[in-house]
């Protein structure tokens, strides 16, 4: 089904860059913003858990559902997969309804001398390369439910 096997794999997309974050209910092969083939890579990501308004627990989460641009810094999680994460196997997690990913942890970036001390502490704060938030729009510009082309 994929017509061009490109002969060369394309750029390594790279986790360390400061990227906009993306949530999409379903899997999309290309990126949103520019149209490169995505690329899905196992990454750490911290996420920042609400409860009735209320910051809950933070907590490192590593997983696949990510899809990294290699063309401009956008990651698109698929959003069916984080939550399906979330609301399964951490019941001693104070994991509420509302989450949000906070960015990337960069474990290169921690200290040699380091890594093996706990994470999240005041000597040795989690390395997170935060996520871009694109602005929203402005108010007066409502847009339509959905966004969908018609199709006829
Ligand atoms: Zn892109």
């Amino acid at each position: 089904m994929e017509p061009q096997s490109s002969p060369g794999l394309p750029p390594e997309p790279d986790v360390h860059l400061p990227r906009t974050c993306v949530y999409s209910e379903r899997q999309r092969r290309s990126c949103p913003k520019c149209g490169a083939r995505l690329v899905q890579r196992y990454a750490s990501y911290l996420v920042a858990t609400r409860n009735r308004g209320v910051a809950a627990d933070n907590f490192v989460l590593g997983s696949d559902f990510g899809w990294f641009c290699p063309g401009c810094p956008t990651v698109v999680v698929e959003s069916p997969r984080m939550r399906a994460l979330l609301s399964q196997g951490m019941p001693a997690w104070d994991v509420a309804e509302e989450f949000a990913l906070l960015g990337l942890v960069d474990f290169d970036a921690i200290p040699a001398d380091r890594r093996h001390a706990e994470l999240g502490t005041d000597d040795n704060p989690v390395p997170l390369v935060r996520f871009r938030v694109d602005r929203p729009p402005p108010r007066h510009q409502r847009k339509k439910k959905g966004g969908k082309t018609r199709r006829r």
